[in-house]
């Protein structure tokens, strides 16, 4: 059975000329799917008998199941959804006046081993499918439409209308199906989000980032955390494949189309180990040929991390230094951490295949 939400307009398309089926059927398929939130083929009013018998036949629409559904005082929303294996992703909703934004992931776990992630320390099972990354989103959108305060906005304004891929996962190592799951949001027939109000966050994949400014430009977002190749090396190792002056050449060439555009680095801040003035000043000489902006990100402690937050006054002094210059700085407020949805706390629940979670036990 072919699971449609795999299926990206163009797939679609394809996939349904198999049948010998005209492209207009795509498009009510995803109306249907996308805005109107329904499953069941045979209330899918405007289409026909006959397609509706091959759709019965031969494909499916299959989401993740919710492992569990937690709320934070703060409005902040996190599911666990189950994806097979004993493996569960994270996705997080946060509401704010002016916008809803979901955070989602793209793989169970994370194989890149940032040094002040949890998610890198839970090892890596998969690549999710483009059906599990734009299934977040539809659950989600079904989920808060039905809770308590948003009725009355229901089917009049988007409740979600901001994503992140910044979930669990490097969304550039599973760059085909993040890409079809980002042309869903973009799709006018789909979810209609603007390319600026969905953002891809990576660690540094150049060489993606370049497939990426041509397949499909949205917001990007660099997990920088370091003004030196030494610090960058250890805390964020694909810097070893990518070293900084490649990647800063890199979103240099991700703008090129988009002159209007900047980058958003993003800098977690670290208590002694890359929070200094001269750290600050030194990423100004990094970043200065980039149009750009940065986001500052308190540190959110977990178990065994060895890492603490920066305190509140470094954070000031290190964002001054920016702001001196005329960047624009935001300091990521801490949202749900009392749910363990801020960031870089997603840890969802991996069967590592990796040795990466044993050797940390030191059990190999
Ligand atoms: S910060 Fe991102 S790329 Fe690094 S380990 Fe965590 S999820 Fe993976």
């Amino acid at each position: 059975m072919t699971n449609l939400l795999d299926l990206d307009y163009e797939h679609l398309v394809s996939y349904i000329e198999t049948f010998g089926e005209k492209p207009y059927r795509a498009k009510q398929l995803m109306h249907w799917i996308y805005q109107e939130s329904l499953i069941d083929f045979n209330e899918m009013t405007d289409i026909s008998k006959v397609f509706c018998d091959v759709l019965k036949d031969k494909t499916t629409i299959e989401f993740p199941s919710v492992m569990s559904d937690a709320m934070s005082d703060d409005g902040t929303r996190k599911w666990l959804f189950d994806v097979g294996g004993n493996n569960g992703i994270e996705t997080v909703f946060i509401p704010e006046d002016d916008r809803g934004t979901l955070c989602i992931s793209s793989q169970v776990g994370c194989a890149l081993e940032c040094t002040f992630c949890s998610t890198g320390r839970q090892g890596f099972n998969r690549n999710l499918t483009t059906a599990e990354i734009i299934g977040q989103l539809w659950l989600a959108n079904f989920y808060v439409r039905q809770q308590d305060g948003y009725n009355a906005l229901a089917n009049s304004e988007r409740i979600i209308s901001n994503v992140v891929m910044m979930g669990m996962g490097e969304p550039l190592a599973n760059y085909d199906n993040v890409v079809s799951a980002m042309k869903l949001m973009l799709d006018d027939r789909a979810y209609g989000l603007s390319r600026r109000r969905v953002t891809l966050s990576t660690s540094g994949l150049v060489n993606a980032m370049d497939r990426l400014k041509e397949d499909c430009p949205v917001a990007l977002a660099v997990s920088l955390h370091a003004s030196n190749d030494k610090l960058r090396d250890e805390i964020v190792p694909i810097n070893k494949k990518f070293p900084i002056k490649e990647l800063m050449a890199g979103c240099q060439r991700y703008l090129e189309k988009a002159p209007r555009d900047f980058v958003t680095f993003e800098y977690v801040m670290l208590d002694g180990i890359n929070d200094s003035i001269e750290d600050a000043k030194a990423l100004l000489q990094i970043v200065k040929d980039v149009p750009c902006k940065f986001n500052l990100i308190p540190f959110n402690p977990f178990p065994n991390s060895g890492y603490k937050c920066s305190s509140y006054e470094q954070i000031r002094k290190f964002k001054e230094v920016l702001m001196n210059q005329d960047y624009i700085v935001t300091v990521r407020k801490t949202r749900g951490d009392d749910i363990d949805a801020a960031c870089g706390q997603l840890a969802g629940q991996v069967k590592d295949k990796t040795t990466r979670s044993l050797k940390r036990m030191n059990l190999t």
